[in-house]
């Protein structure tokens, strides 16, 4: 059955090779009735507004590695998006924003290690007059670099993902950015 691009050949729990995959999340077994719901996984990041400059980070692993995106990623179990973008700032860049307010969310498809996690990526932001300057610090295996580019003049297609290009659109419209 056709599926998430790696997915399962064979029940996980009974071996049998009739299982599906349907509506493009449920993995189904009718030999024993096994059910796996493949859901949404939600995703959080934070644009770091340092007077009309934007805090990006290169990606140092894949997907998209060398791309640009923001501090951010995915939620964990019994944690608040809010909590896990903060959490992902501070792995990420050593540092994290004291305050952040809640942008918009939109849906991306995060291709890793040959399956397809279809998620719901959670955007905040962050707005200071002045850069966190040595603050902050990208952390080796995590973030190539820091860049920081005017809101203007980011170069969308060398950012990671499509979410976050919607997202940078809809800070744009939010300050006032043509
Ligand atoms: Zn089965």
């Amino acid at each position: 059955m056709s599926g998430p691009a790696g997915g399962f050949r064979l029940c996980p729990s009974c071996g049998d090779p009739g299982i599906e995959f349907r509506d493009g999340k449920q993995w189904l077994c009718p030999a024993c009735g096994f059910e796996y719901y493949h859901n949404v996984a939600t995703a959080a990041g934070i644009i770091i507004d340092c007077s009309g400059q934007i805090l990006f980070v290169e990606r140092a692993r894949e997907p998209r590695k060398g791309c640009l995106a923001l501090p951010g990623g995915f939620v964990n179990p019994a944690e608040r998006a809010e909590d896990a973008a903060v959490r992902e700032c501070q792995e990420e860049i050593g540092w994290f924003p004291l305050q952040m307010k809640f942008l918009s969310s939109f849906p991306n498809v995060y291709e890793y290690n040959g399956i397809s996690y279809n998620t719901c990526d959670f955007y905040f932001y962050a707005q200071y007059y002045v850069d966190p300057g040595d603050d902050v610090v990208p952390v080796p295996d995590e973030t190539a670099s820091v860049h920081y580019i005017r809101l203007q003049s980011i170069p969308m297609d060398r950012v990671a993902f499509p979410s976050l290009r919607r997202a940078i659109e809809a800070y744009r419209l939010l300050v006032g950015t043509p």
